[in-house]
Order: structure tokens, then sequence, then C-alpha cells
């Protein structure tokens, strides 16, 4: 890798990613730094059981009005499963009390998980650049105004370095930038506010995911969705494959997350096998395979030791989040900039879009120093 590249940008997430595609497609050169061992950011599908099932422990769902997953899904041959949704789901209101079922109240409506899980698309997206342009493991710390250019400090795997690039995405969650990131000259104070207030959303939650040797709940006419008030998982829901591989998904109560606090990945595991037990009756097929996640503690989604700021739906973003800085030369993806669903898979598309035309419009330039 040269010392000097066209266009930089922070972060392998969704709309890193998407921006690196858009820009090279364009016949820019681009290097993106991401700090985990992996790319896809807060989509998370890792293989689970022996028959490495890949299961959504971030993003899972996309829905009618959010056309750019459709055709991101579309355009890199992804195929699109219709969610399983229950006619008969289950209540559990405590764990010492009976197990209610309950019709379905109305038709929720329709949404679709990927085949493979969310993270194909980064997957994806990531093969398809140049060899050496995704660069795992190497997380930015510092981005400096230079002449004409931007200058990155950069800690990887063999030490900390500096890089020069004509123009940066930084595609990492505003709030995230807010606590982590460094920038000389300081960026103004209505910029570092804004990032500081914006929630990330989901980062206030954790996941749990289960595989089976068959669907036995579909068998037996009860669905896969539980509603539950006492954990450790809130809300369960059919994860079956389209060639028919098993399992559930869902999101952890409060109860969920303190178990994992308080006691470890073990402990809760053990909570879940408990839950599902009680739900599905003791005789109920036990999971083959239990994996949990936690983005509240996670430090690439949430600033450590801050709060992840929970919202029910994540707010449209005041314009100060995506002008570019510096002259052009300092721009800004991630899904919390969407002004369409923000916060959302198609947020980060959008905003990794944008932030690749903003790349390319020299009339961007000058603007916004
Ligand atoms: C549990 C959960 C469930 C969700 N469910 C849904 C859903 O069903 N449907 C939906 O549409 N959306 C959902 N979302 C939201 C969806 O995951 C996001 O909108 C989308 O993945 C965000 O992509 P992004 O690229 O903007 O950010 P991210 O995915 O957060 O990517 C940012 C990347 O930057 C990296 N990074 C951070 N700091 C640095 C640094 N200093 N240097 C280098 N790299 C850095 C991170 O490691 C990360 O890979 C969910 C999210 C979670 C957590």
């Amino acid at each position: 890798m040269p010392d000097s590249t066209s266009i930089g940008i922070v972060g392998a997430g969704l709309s890193g990613l998407v921006a690196a595609t858009r820009l090279h497609e364009s016949g820019h050169e681009v290097v993106v730094w991401e700090m985990r061992d992996r790319v896809g950011g807060r989509t998370w599908s890792p293989a689970l059981g022996s028959n490495s099932l890949r299961l959504d422990l971030g993003a899972a769902w996309h829905w009618t009005a959010h056309t750019r997953v459709q055709d991101l899904a579309e355009e890199l041959g992804i195929g699109r499963i219709p969610q399983h949704e229950p006619g008969t789901a289950l209540y559990e209101p405590r764990a010492e009390q009976p197990v209610q079922r309950f019709p379905w109240p109305d038709t929720p409506p329709p949404s679709w998980r990927l085949q493979g899980g969310t993270q194909a698309m980064a997957e994806q997206l990531s093969a398809q650049l140049p060899d050496g342009a995704v660069q795992l493991r190497h997380r930015i710390t510092q981005v400096q105004q230079t002449d004409h250019a931007v200058q990155v400090a950069v800690t990887g795997p063999s030490g900390p370095s500096s890089m020069t690039v004509d123009r940066l995405i930084v595609a990492v969650p505003p709030r995230l930038v807010a606590h982590t990131i460094n920038f000389d000259p300081a960026l103004p104070d209505s910029l570092t506010i804004a990032q500081r207030n914006t929630p990330t959303w989901m980062a206030a939650s954790g996941k749990a995911v289960a595989t089976f040797v068959d669907a036995f709940w579909r068998q037996q006419g009860i669905d896969g969705r539980v509603v539950s008030h006492a954990g450790p998982v809130a809300h369960w829901h059919d994860a079956v494959t389209a060639d028919g591989r098993a399992a559930l998904a869902g999101f952890l109560h409060p109860t969920g997350l303190q178990t994992l606090a308080n006691e470890g990945e073990a402990a809760l595991h053990a909570a879940i096998r408990d839950q599902l037990a009680h739900c599905f009756g003791d005789d109920a097929p036990a999971p083959t395979a239990i994996a949990t996640s936690n983005w509240r503690t996670d430090a690439a989604t949430t600033p450590p030791g801050e709060d992840p700021l929970h919202v029910e739906h994540p707010p449209a973003p005041p314009p100060v989040l995506t002008q570019p800085r510096w002259n052009g030369h300092l721009l800004w993806a991630s899904a919390e900039t969407a002004t369409e669903h923000p916060g959302y898979l198609d947020g980060a598309i959008e905003a990794g879009e944008r932030a690749a035309e903003q790349a390319m419009d020299a009339t961007s330039i000058a603007l916004n120093p």
C-alpha cells in the first residue's frame, strides 16, 4: 500500500463499504481502515452449530420501504427470506407462571431477512474491492487537516503509522466519533455536540440466536414468536432459513443483559435454555447451539463508559452531521446521518452513497470550511 491514496474511509460497516464500492467503481483508489478483525460493523452473522448456520446477532430485517437494501441484495445476488409471522404466539408473564398461547393480534408489516445473514452484504462488497483495500485491525485515532489533504494516525497490528489521503470519509456512528477520534483543527462545537447527542441505533441492545434439529414449533402450530416479561430473551422470532434449517433469534430482556454483565456468557446461555424449556415444554428439543451479542459493551459501537442513549426510533439527523468539512476533504457516512430511515441498514446505504457522491463532487469543496 503506498503512503498516499486518494480516498480513505474509516469503518468497514455497511455505509463505509458502500462508499468504498461506489468510489472504486468510479475509478478512485480507496483504502478502508477497520478496527475490528471482521467487516460488517453492526451487521454480524457468525456461523453457528454443526451446520454452520449464519444467524444475525446484529441487524436482521428490512421492510417494504427499504428499497436500497432490496436493490443492494439484488445487485449482490443475495436472496431475501420473508419473515415467518405467527398465527399463534406465546406469552411468558413470569418464569414461575405458566406460558399462555395467544393469537397474534394483527398483521405486522411484511419484513425480510437476508440469506446468509445481513453481514453477507458487507462481506461481498469487501471481496469485490482490490486486495489490501480493506485493512482489518486498523484503528484511526487522530485526523489532521493538511494542505489539500488529510492525514490520519492509524494503529494496526504492527504499531502506529500515519497515512495521507486526498479525502477522508468517516463511516463511524457520530456518537462514537465524538468520543474516540481526535480532530486537528477541532471540529466546530455545533458538530461535536450534535455527534454526542446522536444515539447509535440499537447500541443499547443485545441479541440471542439458537439452532435446533428441526422447527418443532411450526409443527406444533405455536410458531416461533414468544413475548416475555421474564427474560432472559424478551422477544423470540422464527429464524428458519430458506432451506429449512431451524433457528430462533431474539432480543435480550434487561434481565438477560444483566445476567451477561454480572455472571457471564455461560450463565446467560444456561438461562436461555431454561427459558426455552419453560416456553416450549420440557419435552421440546433443546437448542443444539446458542450465541449472544451485547452491543452496549462493544467498544466499536458504544463509547466505553458512556450510556448508549436508547431511543425507540432514530431521529432525523440535523444537517450539521452531514456537511462536508475542511474544504470538502472531510466527509461523513454512517446510518445515523441518513435522511431516510436513519439508523437502519437502508440509511447506511443512503449515507455511504451520499458520502461517495460528495467525495466525487468538486462543488462540495470550499462550501463548508
Ligand atoms: C442488535 C441490532 C439490531 C439491528 N437490527 C436492525 C434491523 O433489523 N434492521 C435494520 O435496518 N437495522 C438494524 N440495525 C441497525 C444496522 O445494523 C445499522 O444501521 C447498520 O449496520 C449501520 O452501518 P454503519 O456502517 O452506518 O455503522 P456500523 O455498522 O456501526 O459500522 C461502523 C464501523 O466502523 C468501525 N470503527 C469504529 N471506530 C473506528 C475507528 N476509530 N477506526 C476504524 N474503524 C472504526 C466499527 O468497527 C464498524 O465496523 C440493528 C443494529 C443492532 C446493533
